[in-house]
């Protein structure tokens, strides 16, 4: 008999896992339906020996310390700022839009302070800033969101932007000076021996067994436990009842090159050519010295794994129905991106998991006790 059975061993099922074995000393079997751990954030060596993640980048990022000592008990970190360039108008240009972006594409030599101005010259007003497209347009105006948001955003969404929440595009910013890494959190690294080792040790308790292969459905009768965990797809937890909820898919390609480098920056945009979105060169995230170079095409997909809540309203809508029935469940928690169906990143997940941990422990007392 199992204290928990944990259906998802990505961020949010590993983290409660830990949590549960190592500080309440309960059994725990986690199961995933793939044939490894790490959820999203898997990462292997591929044929040529080189670092890659199977399900596209992942680069960890957080302003919260709390969270960076949690994991840091399970992995060292390699210091890496995250630079992405986007090919536009057959230039390599920096984005988030920056001072050196406009200066570049247009052939200017704006400072900081004449960019504002700018930007403002060009920007949209909207009265009310509600979908994807308003958050760009008011910003930078519509020239520059054509050129670097419209196209992307189609291809990766399968959608107008026009059509999408504002919180997709508003995860990229515009800034007037010259900074150009992606993200400008105080904490920004890889695990140095990279995601899987991490979760490898996250799961190494004597009391967590893990079970690859393994099909919720297929376990759920046949395995003893008292409570579960499911990190999955919402909707599939009560078979689509309410119908399915969107997610959007992505197709990787991998491939190996024969060169020691393909582009000058770990992550290259295609908002406007090209059917897949970006291609990534996993070196610079490892800092991995190799003769040959791993590169992921990603090509989004209506079908496919479900990676990508789809913020909408209507989507948001049909999944509060859900998260009705699935409060009234009982001995059932419901953590993680696809549960709670939330464009989360690795940070937030596993802020949500500790809290859901703080809460399940405070419900039900220490387990000698309760
Ligand atoms: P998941 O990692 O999806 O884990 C859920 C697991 O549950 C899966 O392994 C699945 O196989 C299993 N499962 C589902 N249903 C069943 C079932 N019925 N039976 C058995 N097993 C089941 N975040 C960042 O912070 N930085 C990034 O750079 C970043 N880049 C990303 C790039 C891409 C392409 C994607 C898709 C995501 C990215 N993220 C990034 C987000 C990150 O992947 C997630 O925040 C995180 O992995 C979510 O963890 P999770 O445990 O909630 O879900
Ligand atoms: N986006 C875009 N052009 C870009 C980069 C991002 O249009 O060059 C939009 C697109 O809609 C994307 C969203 O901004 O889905 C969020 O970008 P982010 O890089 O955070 O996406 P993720 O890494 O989560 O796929």
């Amino acid at each position: 008999m199992y204290d928990w059975l944990i259906v998802g061993a990505g961020f949010a099922g590993s983290v409660l896992a830990e949590r549960l074995a190592s500080q309440r000393g309960e059994r725990v079997l986690v199961v995933d339906r793939r044939n490894h751990i790490g959820g999203n954030a898997y990462d292997r060596l591929d044929e040529a020996g080189l670092l890659i993640h199977q399900y596209g980048p992942h680069i960890f990022h957080t302003n919260a310390d709390m969270i960076v000592a949690y994991l840091s008990q399970f992995t060292t970190w390699r210091p890496y700022e995250h630079r992405v360039l986007a090919m536009v108008d057959g230039m390599l240009v920096p984005i988030p839009i920056n001072l050196d972006t406009i200066n570049r594409l247009y052939g200017l030599s704006l400072t900081p302070e004449e960019l504002a101005p700018w930007f403002a010259a060009r920007a949209e007003p909207v009265p009310e800033i509600r979908t994807s497209e308003d958050v760009v347009v008011s910003t930078v105006g519509r020239e520059l969101y054509e050129k670097f948001f419209r196209g992307y955003t189609r291809k990766q969404w399968g959608m107008d932007p026009s059509e999408l929440d504002r919180q997709v595009t508003a995860r990229v910013p515009t800034r007037t000076n010259r900074d150009d890494r992606y993200f400008t959190d105080t904490f920004q690294a890889m695990p140095a021996e990279g995601y899987t080792r991490m979760f490898e040790r996250m799961l190494a308790h004597p009391k967590i067994h893990v079970m690859t292969n393994a099909e919720f459905r297929d376990v759920r009768d046949v395995i003893p436990h008292r409570r579960l965990i499911y990190t999955g797809p919402i909707d599939a937890y009560f078979d689509c009842r309410f119908g399915r909820l969107p997610y959007r898919s992505l197709r990787f390609v991998h491939t190996t090159r024969d060169v020691a480098r393909h582009q000058p920056v770990a992550v290259v945009n295609y908002p406007q050519t090209e059917a897949y979105t970006r291609i990534t060169e996993y070196k610079h995230l490892t800092g991995q010295e190799h003769a040959k170079t791993s590169l992921t095409f990603e090509y989004p997909s209506a079908e496919g794994d479900p990676y990508y809540p789809i913020p909408r309203p209507e989507n948001q809508a049909l999944f509060k129905r859900y998260e009705r029935l699935a409060l009234a469940e009982r001995n059932v928690w419901f953590v993680g991106r696809l549960a709670t169906y939330r464009y989360y990143n690795m940070d937030q997940i596993v802020g949500q998991a500790l809290a859901t941990f703080r809460r399940i422990d405070a419900q039900l007392g220490h387990p000698a006790s309760g």
